[in-house]
């Protein structure tokens, strides 16, 4: 069968697409010879081959619309449509920044509630909304942690610890706020090592920012330790909380002792991401943070909401009060589900990916074989011994129709296969994956190299990614059609 996926490929010399209707003005001339492009050579073609052509690329694309996306530490469930009605509401959308407040009292009230839900779904005492992705909540607690510490007359703590196995964007919000950053190891367990904080902890240290459950999927069970040490030498501990699937309705952030956590509603609330936005990162603080919060904040004094500015803002962090449309979805989720459902949520995700693990575990390598939580971390180190590289795992898995996990992530994980198939999926999607990649390590095993040669059933075979990222080749040009 011959695709086509280029439109060249069906271009006829004089085939048009459309007729124009005859010309009722007089006729002008052409611009001058030098302004017109013969060089363009737009293709010629008709219009049901153009729109079997737009149709046949849509059909190109993979989301979570067309198949599993156990896309680990993103959190691709997927995501009702009815959500998408809701924020489409011309009430919602219609809105203009600059209306007076008197004129959107029902979005301030949305926003208001919002901003209580998330701080009691967090343990903390109040909630800025404005930040616009994971990364920002992230830059706005440490410019927070910054504040906190200059308002005290403390100037020495100009650093902030991290783990080995955090989200890359942890150290780049602290180079974001011009904070130094130090590295704490992870123990053999997976766990923050105890003895590397404590020699790490000193006067100098702002905050430990960890990520919970970690990016192992593992929750730390000495939390309430790390806690205490860290708040005892003068410091603050950050939350990051792009992992609340695996959290959500059965402990709080706020409980386990952090000052500060940053969501992303984007991932656990409802909104469909990837390739780029829009998202949302509301950060939620305990009472000691609150007026460092970036502004605006929603206020509600006898059922009229207004906007306010805390006594000690960071100010302000994005164009107007951040992604409205985003947080309208998660809202909806949250009144459609309600505080029963929502424990289901990390109940059925933690589900999902101990069964995930327990049945690849006789087939691939578990670096820290203990009860995960939202995503199961493998190595592909046994088939690299036998010449296959996790990528290779990883493109077999594109001819087999199914999106590959994470992979080569978190670091400290040689070969790393990160799957986190959260709860929206069956136990036949998963069966499916499971059977996936069996099959492939068993390829693995007997026939390496129809891996190292994959994918051979996708429109296009092994690109080269970093490459394909830095030249993005999205548009048809003249010299697609010479080849
Ligand atoms: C996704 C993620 C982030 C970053 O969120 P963005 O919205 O992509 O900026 C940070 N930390 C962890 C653990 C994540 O999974």
């Amino acid at each position: 069968m011959k695709r086509h996926y280029l439109l060249p490929d069906i271009s006829q010399a004089g085939r048009i697409g459309c007729s124009l209707p005859h010309l009722d003005v007089p006729s002008s001339e052409l611009p001058p010879e030098e302004l017109l492009r013969q060089e363009l050579g737009l293709p010629e073609v008709s219009e049901v081959d153009l729109v079997r052509y737009f149709t046949a690329l849509s059909k190109l694309n993979y989301g979570v619309d067309t198949g599993f996306y156990p896309l680990g530490s993103c959190t691709m469930k997927y995501n009702p449509k009815w959500h998408e009605d809701v924020a489409k509401l011309p009430g919602l959308t219609a809105l203009h920044p600059y209306q007076s407040e008197q004129s959107v009292q029902g979005a301030l009230q949305l926003m208001y509630r919002l901003q209580e839900y998330l701080a009691e779904i967090t343990g903390m005492n109040a909630t800025s909304l404005v930040p616009v992705a994971g990364a920002h909540g992230e830059l706005a607690g440490l410019l927070m942690v910054k504040a906190y510490h200059q308002a005290r007359g403390d100037k020495a703590r100009k650093k902030i610890l991290l783990t080995d196995s955090s989200h890359g964007t942890n150290p780049a919000s602290a180079a974001m706020c011009g904070l130094e950053t130090g590295v704490v190891a992870s123990d053999a367990r997976g766990d923050l090592d105890l003895k590397s904080l404590e020699s790490m902890m000193n006067e100098e240290v702002a905050a430990l920012t960890l990520t919970m459950p970690s990016t192992l999927g593992l929750f730390d069970p000495k939390i309430a330790e790390i806690s205490q040490l860290v708040h005892e030498r003068g410091g603050l501990l950050g939350g990051d909380g792009a992992n609340l699937n695996a959290l959500l309705g059965q402990t709080k952030f706020g409980e386990l002792g952090f000052d500060y956590v940053q969501l992303n509603l984007h991932k656990t609330f409802s909104t469909p991401h990837g390739g780029g936005g829009p998202g949302s990162g509301p950060v939620c603080v305990k009472e000691n943070l609150i007026d460092f919060l970036p502004t605006p904040l929603v206020t509600e004094d006898n059922g009229r909401y207004s906007f306010m500015s805390p006594p000690k803002s960071i100010g302000k962090m994005a164009d107007f009060y951040g992604n409205f449309g985003v947080m309208v979805k998660a809202y909806a989720y949250l009144r459609s589900l309600g505080p029963e459902e929502l424990k289901r949520i990390s109940e059925d995700a933690v589900l999902n990916a101990n069964y995930v693990k327990e049945k690849l575990k006789p087939h691939y390598f578990l670096p820290y074989d203990r009860t995960c939580m939202h995503e199961v971390v493998f190595s592909g180190k046994k088939q690299k011994a036998k010449g296959v590289a996790t990528v290779d795992i990883a493109k077999r898995l594109l001819d087999y129709g199914l999106h590959p996990p994470t992979v080569y992530f978190p670091l400290i994980v040689s070969e790393a296969l990160m799957t986190e198939p959260t709860e929206t999926e069956s136990k036949e999607t998963l069966d499916n994956y499971i059977a996936a990649m069996i099959e492939i390590a068993r390829e693995a095993a007997e026939n390496p190299e129809v891996l190292r040669n994959a994918p051979h059933n996708t429109p296009v075979r092994r690109l080269d990614e970093a490459r394909a990222f830095r030249q993005l080749d999205l548009r048809w040009e003249i010299d697609h059609q010479k080849k």
